[in-house]
């Protein structure tokens, strides 16, 4: 059994996938996880300081493998042929879209901030204990996907799942919880095409198709003095996947705003969405800081 989030893997992605094939393995059930990218620097982080190893690259063809989904159920963000794949269980906490199985399977999505807030409760369900290394990846992917507490997806649920985790761990949370997310946005090594490809996702709007890149920094300013390299990329991409929208949405992980780069022939759907008017092909948006929920909802309605 294989275990993985999406492709251009989060925290939560790749700690959910670790901590799920742990839990499966306690309960019988041979199990394996893997990434269907590279690991970006906060991940890189939080394996680093819990000493955990990164799973291995996801490789060959998943025909006839059986696969658990993680923090992720649309085929479009999961593996390449992943159809060929017998999906056996999806514990989500995304929209529920583009997923279809010939065969049933244990289909768990709940509305809170992380993947790894449910799994902490299927191990009280479990009755399996939490080992000191687990709860050290789930209260950090809990961290990342809420930026510690201050997401508008974060819920009760997550900062207690969080607080409890934490004190398993031994880890004092705002410290660490900070230069975590703090070491996800050392990004000055990284190329345009890297940026945008550290959090992409594409979802189905309406009619179109719309690719949007996060990405989280402690400075909006700096991350502008390279908007005419990010663009110049943002629209290599658009030809190469026949986009209709590229949105690139960086995000003051300190002031929780979002300044976008939108590009493409339906930039509409963000200025509708979000009325506003896009200059120079950028907008700045206040309080906004979920893709999930503050971004693809509205943009979806105005598609
Ligand atoms: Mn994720
Ligand atoms: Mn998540």
């Amino acid at each position: 059994m294989l275990v993985f989030g999406h492709k251009n893997p989060d925290t939560d992605t790749v700690c959910s996938a670790i901590v799920m094939a742990h839990l499966q393995n306690k309960l019988g059930n041979p199990a394996q996880a893997v990434r269907l990218g590279d690991l970006n620097k906060e991940t890189q982080y939080v394996l680093n300081h819990f000493n955990v190893e990164a799973p291995q690259l996801l490789e060959g063809s998943l025909e006839g493998k059986d696969v658990i989904l993680v923090d992720h159920n649309e085929f479009g963000q999961s593996a390449d042929g992943i159809g060929e794949a017998t999906v056996k269980m999806v514990v989500d906490h995304h929209r529920i879209a583009n997923f279809q199985t010939a065969e049933p399977l244990y289909f768990r999505a709940e509305p809170v901030g992380c993947t790894a807030t449910i799994l902490y409760k299927m191990f009280k369900e479990n009755g399996v204990e939490v080992e000191s290394k687990m709860a050290g990846l789930m209260l950090s992917a809990i961290v990342s996907d809420t930026l510690l507490f201050k997401s508008p997806t974060c819920t009760a649920e997550d900062e207690t799942a969080c607080r409890e985790l934490a004190a398993m761990a031994g880890i004092d949370l705002n410290g660490y919880g900070m230069d975590m997310l703090k070491a996800g946005t050392d990004l000055s090594d990284y190329s345009a095409g890297q940026l945008l490809g550290i959090d992409a996702k594409v979802f189905p709007m309406g009619a179109a198709t719309v690719e949007i890149a996060q990405i989280n920094t402690v400075s909006i300013a700096d991350m502008l003095t390279r908007k005419n390299e990010l663009e110049a990329q943002m629209q290599a991409i658009i030809s190469e996947k026949g986009l209709d929208l590229f949105v690139a949405v960086i995000t003051d992980i300190l002031n929780s705003n979002s300044q976008i780069i939108a590009l493409g022939n339906r930039t509409d759907i963000v200025e509708k969405g979000f009325q506003v008017t896009l200059v120079e092909n950028t907008a700045l948006l206040e309080g906004v800081v979920s893709r999930k929920k503050q971004i693809v909802p509205v943009m979806d309605k105005s598609a």
